[in-house]
């Protein structure tokens, strides 16, 4: 899109819990300060999910959140959870079911999580920066399926419980095809992890992976068990360009990866199926951290540039965002989590400082 063209969007801004609504605020002064420089106009809404919705209406997805997600162009969510739930498994309505039906509800099928490390943070991740350095990986995520909504069974007594592991083909193929089309703008490589040589779901989703391969002979396709590729990730991190994999999988290497960015706050993800989509970091709601002002806006405003980038296709809005991150740490500027008392000039912000610095760049 031409850098003239002004756009007109419906956001729905969801903080959800803890650590959520502190860094989804710097998330939404973050698109006012792009729309003011840039000329567009961005309508906001708010909607409650997770534990803060459970307190006030007793659902985790209320049918108002849901009924202005499905207005919005775009959603930018904080995190859900909060310790009552994670002490007592036993709780029947939970936060996390507003998030797993919100994705259901809109067709979020594939979740994006880009993994770059700044150049700035060499030193804050517990890896080597001459294993690190360059590390560039865009990891697809498959969202509907897997474990997480097949048929799940507890005995009465207590003594097994059981969740299914289940894919379908189309599925796999639509994942795939998003991710192949994605490999073709970057390295042209792709790397399917799955656990083919015990998983029946496995053999399904490598060979689903490979018939669209065959559409794709431009693109260098490439598989790996899950096992390899946790070790992998953190021996050699620069092998992998587009990583594709289920869901189950997808959301412990992805946790992994994180330590390649350096820290959890700093990680940015999108959810995207045929309609909306839903960007967020990838961290939980931290109760550890909640209401200290010490969260890390940075995941939550690189969550923007994705909105920005995947969502509007403001390419150079983007830019401008993830090159105000940059610019903000170049200054020295640092959350308690990539703290680094190797860095000459570092100053350490909470939330507010870091979100502040933000605006300053980027205005
Ligand atoms: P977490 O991501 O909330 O926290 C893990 C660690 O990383 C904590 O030490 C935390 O302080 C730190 N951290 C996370 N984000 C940070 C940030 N922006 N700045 C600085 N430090 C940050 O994971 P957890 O502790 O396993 O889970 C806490 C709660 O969050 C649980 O209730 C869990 O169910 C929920 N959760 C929600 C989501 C989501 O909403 N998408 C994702 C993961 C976990």
């Amino acid at each position: 899109m031409a850098k003239q063209e002004k756009v007109r969007k419906r956001i729905l801004v969801i903080g959800g819990d803890g650590i959520g609504p502190e860094v989804t605020r710097w998330g939404r002064r973050v698109l006012e300060a792009v729309a003011e420089k840039y000329g567009h106009e961005f309508i906001f809404e708010e909607g409650l999910m997770g534990h803060a919705a459970i307190e006030a209406t007793g659902d985790p997805l209320p049918e108002d959140t849901l009924s202005k997600a499905r207005q919005s162009d775009a959603i930018l969510f904080g995190a859900i959870g909060h310790p009552k739930y994670d002490q007592d498994p036993g709780l029947k309505v939970r936060p996390e079911q507003g998030l797993l039906r919100i994705r259901k509800e809109l067709g979020l099928y594939a979740n994006l999580r880009p993994i770059k490390l700044f150049d700035e943070l060499l030193a804050a991740s517990s890896i080597k920066p001459e294993v690190l350095q360059g590390a560039d990986i865009l990891f697809f995520r498959e969202l509907t399926g897997d474990v997480y909504f097949g048929e799940k069974k507890k005995a009465e007594d207590g003594s097994w419980a059981s969740d299914l592991m289940i894919y379908h083909t189309y599925e796999v193929e639509r994942i795939a095809r998003r991710a192949f089309e994605a490999a073709r703008q970057r390295r042209k490589t792709l790397c399917s992890v799955d656990k083919a040589n015990v998983l029946e779901s496995s053999r399904l989703w490598r060979a689903t992976v490979q018939r669209i391969a065959a559409d794709y002979p431009d693109v260098k396709c490439t598989h790996m068990f899950v096992d390899n590729a946790a070790m992998q990730l953190i021996r050699d991190p620069r092998q992998f360009d587009v990583i594709l994999t289920a869901n189950l999988f997808g959301d412990i290497l992805t946790d992994e990866a994180s330590q390649i960015a350096g820290s959890m706050g700093m990680l940015a993800s999108a959810s995207i199926g045929d309609g909306t989509g839903f960007y967020e970091p990838i961290h939980g709601s931290a109760p550890d951290i909640a209401g200290k002002g010490i969260a890390n806006p940075l995941a939550s405003i690189l969550s923007v540039a994705l909105m920005l980038q995947i969502g509007f296709q403001l390419q150079e809005e983007a830019e401008a965002v993830v090159r105000a991150v940059d610019q903000t740490l170049k200054a020295g500027y640092r959350t308690v989590d990539i703290a680094d008392k190797h860095t000459p000039n570092h100053m350490m912000v909470g939330t507010d400082g870091m979100g502040q610095q933000i605006i300053r760049f980027l205005s």
